[in-house]
């Protein structure tokens, strides 16, 4: 089965989220299970810098009103995730300072609705013959960025008068729903009668999201808890009623762990590796990682991470109302985090008001964020919502608790630690209220399990075992694929 996945992101060359770690580790899970798989991405310069043997596949001038081309379809091995991919070589829309999705000031850029237009019109132009000797048989659409893929396949199909492929979408967040002006519409070349409430519009602007949930014959997001929630209003974004309409189509898969990143055995960003069988390498870990970010080395209680985006949906803002209650039980706490700056400059002040106990790295580092996890006991992921949520599976592999809410992803992933579970399938600690109150319950918990060394090493044992890699989920993608084609 000839795959197209169609996204903006894909780790570890471009990363903004857990999307781009989907995104790099799905096409290689597939490719084992025999599909030939191949990924279109638009023409950054942190993707064209990660480019081998690069093909030029076509030249061409896309017939959205406004674009100038011509641009080039590049073909070419991407080394560093082991894919291949088609790069949309369009320096005027893809090469500019600052990140994908918005400028240095963290402002989307205006003519996002057309960037991300042009990355769904050539996956459909590639149904078309764009490169006459691969033509997908299933395009695989991630995220509003591909969002319109679904809807250029659809009138490319209609020009053809035949299905020219399959499309199945995929919500990663469905928070983030490139939205735009109505008046946009008529610079994306599709039929009039797209822009409409059976359509992509939505509130009279143009909505990408809508376009791949309304125009993909299968969709998908990352778990089966989000899958329902989405269909009701609280976390529906709008757009609950098209959702539950589908729930037919609709399927939630969860996302998998790369091992060849994420495994506490190999992973070449740890000092001392470890497994469920020599535990020693977790506790050097842990104690390289307390001189390095300068806690105590005697503290009584665990030591609590969080690795995130600083924004409202992560609840890390409970966090900091919770470090009082944690520092009290002899707890402390380490994080690495970037994003709103009252969160990043108020985890800076508790840093600085309790030296020894809390570290604050502000930032994006991947290789920090190994250590950090591997030297942790617990990882806190108390969101408001979460579609899969990939730390807490992190957190899973190597021995540390999480510590989440129930919602979405982090229902499906991580089971609570009671006394009825301690002998049979606790991983972690699960709080139901979005407070402090429900934050506390947990590091409550987790406290009481950290005293008893053997009850605790039985959980981290059982969490290091849970099954979390790629091959599940890309066998369940695969079934959606043979679905969609119907
Ligand atoms: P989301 O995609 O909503 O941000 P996920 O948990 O699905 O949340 O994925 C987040 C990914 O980004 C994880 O791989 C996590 O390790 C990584 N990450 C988040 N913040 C940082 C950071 N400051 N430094 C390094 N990695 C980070």
């Amino acid at each position: 089965m000839r795959v197209l996945q169609v996204c903006a992101e894909i780790f570890p060359l471009l990363k903004t989220g857990g999307l781009a770690d989907v995104a790099g580790a799905l096409p290689p899970a597939l490719r084992s299970l025999g599909a030939d798989v191949r990924v279109l991405l638009p023409g950054f310069d942190a993707i064209l810098n990660g480019m081998a043997d690069v093909a030029t596949v076509a030249e061409f001038h896309p017939p959205l009103p406004g674009v100038q081309g011509p641009f080039r379809l590049l073909y070419a091995h991407l080394p560093a995730c082991d894919v291949h991919a088609y790069v949309i070589d369009a320096p005027s829309l893809y090469r500019r300072a600052g990140g994908p999705y918005a400028d240095e000031q963290q402002r989307p850029f205006s003519d996002n609705h057309i960037r991300f237009g042009l990355l769904g019109w050539v996956a459909a132009a590639l149904t078309e013959g764009m490169d006459s000797y691969w033509r997908p048989e299933v395009v695989h659409a991630h995220d509003w960025h591909a969002g319109l893929a679904p809807a250029y396949v659809r009138a490319a199909s209609a020009r053809a008068g035949h299905r020219l492929a399959a499309t199945v979408f995929t919500v990663h967040n469905l928070a983030y729903q490139g939205m735009f002006a109505g008046h946009h519409f008529g610079e994306l070349g599709l039929p009039a009668a797209y822009y409409g409430m059976h359509g992509m519009e939505f509130h009279g602007h143009v909505n990408f999201m809508k376009a791949g949930l309304y125009f993909a014959d299968r969709l998908t997001t990352v778990s089966p808890t989000y899958a329902q929630e989405i269909q009701g209003w609280e976390q529906g974004c709008g757009l609950h009623a098209l959702l539950s309409s589908r729930h037919h189509d609709l399927s939630g898969i969860l996302n998998g762990v790369d091992d060849e990143v994420w495994s506490p055995q190999r992973d070449a960003r740890i000092a001392h590796h470890y497994s469920t069988r020599a535990l020693v390498g977790k506790a050097r870990c842990k104690a390289d990682l307390l001189a390095e970010i300068g806690l105590a080395a005697d503290a009584t209680g665990p030591l609590f991470c969080a690795v995130s985006r600083l924004t409202e949906q992560k609840g890390l803002h409970l966090v900091l109302e919770a470090l009082p209650g944690i520092l009290e039980r002899g707890g402390q706490f380490a994080l690495l985090g970037s994003g709103d700056r009252a969160l990043e400059s108020a985890f800076s002040a508790a840093a600085e008001a309790h030296p020894g106990k809390v570290a604050v790295r502000l930032g994006y580092d991947e290789d920090f964020a190994h250590r950090l996890i591997a030297g942790s006991d617990v990882i806190m992921v108390p969101s408001r919502y979460e579609p899969c949520g990939l730390t807490q599976l992190y957190g899973l592999k190597y021995g540390t608790l999480p510590l989440v809410r129930k919602v979405g992803g982090l229902a499906d992933t991580v089971q609570d630690t009671r006394l009825e579970t301690l002998d049979t399938d606790a991983t972690g600690f699960v709080f139901d209220h979005f407070d402090v109150g429900g934050v506390m319950y947990g590091v409550d918990r987790a406290c009481a399990l950290y005293r008893r060394r053997t009850d605790w090493t039985r959980v981290q044992r059982r969490a290091m075992q849970q099954p979390c890699g790629w091959d599940a989920a890309a066998a369940a993608y695969l079934d959606v694929y043979r679905r969609a084609q119907g």
